[in-house]
């Protein structure tokens, strides 16, 4: 069998290039969203257009939407932010019954256009196309295994080594359902699926559901199902929020309703706990809570664990800023910005001249120097991961007048780098791997740095604290990552491995 990619419908060149005095860049980079619609007489594409648009924070680098009716299949996906990619005049042209929709940030496979997703295939059964958000560990053997089984691949992402499994299946006589389920007991690692074919929408989430996936349906209508990363997505289309697929299930959309299927034999929940400290936004749901909440409570528990004399406590925008509050609330120390972040900047066509760059991050973030002026200030961040920016913004806060400047981190010191779909680089760059508190604090110039406990962080989810990967603080990785995947990135502990 040779699973064909279908040719999109349309194409557009967008020339977006990153701001490389993004203060993102020292973050991690979330992979992906995924957004599927199952809504006959609706605008699916325009459904899946602000779904997307919901979700680009999970991905910046490509967006793209495939739409179904019975055998004809609509499919435009290109470079660049969602809003660059779609234009009135493509949605018009993405009609059907379901849609499946994606923005990516590329981790297997290099940023080419080629990898966009959703990934379409030509099967037995007609069309299918998939969204993927996660990493599969196990590629290697994943594709020896198909192309014995005569596969070919035309790029090489592991999410479509997904979709060739589920079409290899089908073409050897399986249909949807069994196919998809035999072809998920070969991968192993991180996958929330999205899959749309002729005969129905799918939402998968891996055994161990470490990316999330969530169900919602259109307000006022009983059978027309929304799937999405995050809640964020239902609430920007007027969809009510049902439930998260499980682990280790499959949901299976048609006319006929929402069926449920439990495939894993041993699913065991353990969520990114990352999703819940940085990458999800913070007005999603999780726990039947918004992550604006949880974050409040990280801050109250590190100002618990590591507070300092000071006369000013804030966030570093925006993702630090929910911490920065819970911190304040707890230390009786009061709240206020320093920073103001300018929203419109993130990424531009224009480099910025080298004394713009010299400037340091004052593109991105602004210092407010009359709040500044004189004060203690106890600095709130969610991560260091590089630490390449910390330094910059502490100088700014500094020339602004600030006495002193305490850093506090609202998660532990991250050490190990994520194998699951979370681009953190390989081990020897992330700063807490290779420096101590002290050295930290030294080089990015703060007069105390203190992170938060493993233990609170995982405290104050109020859930079952097994239910959690948090292995990028420990090394503790919940699926089984083979040696040579390990070696790509684990180069300080290479000699163990
Ligand atoms: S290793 Fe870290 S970033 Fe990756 S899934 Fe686990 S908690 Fe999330």
């Amino acid at each position: 069998m040779t699973a064909k990619k279908k040719p999109s419908l349309t194409y557009q060149l967008v020339n977006a290039s990153v701001d490389s005095d993004d203060y993102s860049l020292d973050k991690p980079e979330e992979a992906c969203g995924v957004f599927g619609v199952y809504a006959p007489e609706k605008e699916v594409a325009k459904l899946a257009y602000f779904g997307l648009y919901a979700l680009q924070h999970r991905g910046q680098e490509s967006a793209g939407i495939a739409t179904l009716e019975g055998d004809i299949i609509h499919l435009h996906k290109d470079m660049g932010l969602v809003s660059q990619v779609f234009k009135p005049e493509i949605l018009q042209e993405l009609t059907g019954i379901l849609a499946v929709g994606h923005t990516r940030y590329s981790t297997t496979g290099s940023s080419h256009k080629a990898n966009a997703q959703p990934v379409v295939l030509e099967t037995r059964l007609g069309n299918l196309s998939l969204a993927h958000n996660g990493n599969l560990v196990n590629t290697y053997e994943l594709r020896r295994n198909l192309e014995q089984r005569g596969c070919n691949f035309n790029t090489s992402t592991d999410s479509e080594m997904i979709a060739v499994a589920i079409a290899q299946e089908v073409d050897e006589g399986k249909d949807w359902l069994e196919a998809a389920r035999n072809a998920f007991s070969l991968c192993s690692g991180a996958y929330s699926l999205v899959i749309g074919t002729p005969q129905g929408l799918m939402g998968v989430r891996d055994p161990n559901g470490v990316r999330p996936l969530v169900i919602g349906i259109l307000e006022g209508e009983t059978s027309r199902y929304v799937l999405a990363s995050e809640t964020c997505a239902l609430d920007i289309i007027g969809a009510d929020y049902l439930r998260e697929v499980e682990p280790g299930e499959l949901v299976w959309i048609t006319g006929e309703g929402l069926s449920s299927f439990h495939w894993a034999t041993q699913p065991q929940r353990k969520l990114c706990i990352f999703e819940m400290i940085y990458f999800a936004r913070p007005d999603s749901l999780m726990h039947d809570e918004t992550l604006y909440s949880y974050r409040v409570r990280l801050g109250q528990q590190l100002a618990k664990e590591s507070c300092v004399k000071a006369d000013l406590v804030m966030g570093v925008p925006d993702s630090g800023i929910p911490a920065a509050i819970g911190f304040s609330q707890v230390s009786g120390i009061a709240y206020g910005e320093g920073l103001i972040k300018n929203r419109y900047v993130g990424r531009t066509f224009i480099q910025p001249t080298q004394h713009m760059r010299e400037s340091g991050i004052k593109m991105k973030l602004n210092p407010l120097k009359d709040v500044l002026q004189g004060k203690r200030v106890i600095m709130v961040d969610d991560s260091i991961v590089r630490g390449t920016t910390s330094r910059k913004i502490v100088k700014a806060l500094r020339d602004a007048g600030a006495k002193e400047v305490h850093m506090r981190i609202s998660s532990p010191p991250v050490t190990h780098p994520c194998f699951y779909g979370i681009d953190t680089d390989n081990q020897s760059q992330l700063i807490a791997a290779t420096k101590s508190v002290a050295d930290i604090c030294e080089q990015i110039g703060v007069d105390s740095l203190a992170y938060l406990s493993w233990k609170g962080m995982l405290d104050v989810t109020g859930e079952d604290t097994n239910s959690f990967c948090s292995a990028c603080f420990t090394g503790d990785y919940p699926i089984a990552i083979p040696d040579d995947v390990k070696r790509s990135k684990l180069i300080l502990e290479e000699a163990k491995i």
